[in-house]
């Protein structure tokens, strides 16, 4: 099912990343908060802004440094048949160019998020 379901895939994943930043801002102070009020100490709220605001900075950070992957893999038989670059459009059928995710044109390795 190539194609139609690549923009669908793309959203969902954009969708649980904005999820889980949103989760870590969100959780500690909550959480946090929940705590101070049942153990009626109120600094452990201020503790979970804290960590909520820098663990959804992280996330962010993190976010920003992982590049969405420049390249497709065109499969055929369930076998990768070609490999298209982001940058340049270039379709490779090079069976090594796909293995090492190079593309000849732009001379560079995509590599996948780290
Ligand atoms: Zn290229």
């Amino acid at each position: 099912m190539p194609g139609k379901n690549d923009s669908i895939t793309e959203a969902m994943q954009w969708v649980s990343k904005i999820t889980t930043i949103g989760a870590m801002f969100a959780l500690p102070p909550i959480i946090g908060m929940w705590l101070s009020e049942k153990l009626e100490i109120p600094c452990i709220g201020l503790l979970g802004l804290i960590i909520g605001f820098s663990s959804g900075l992280l996330g962010i950070l993190s976010m920003c440094k992982t590049p969405e992957k420049n390249y497709k893999i065109k499969f055929s038989d369930g076998k990768p048949s070609s490999i298209v670059c982001g940058t340049c459009e270039m379709e490779s059928y090079n069976p090594n160019d796909i293995k090492n995710k190079y593309c000849g044109n732009c001379h560079i390795f995509h590599e996948d998020k780290k």
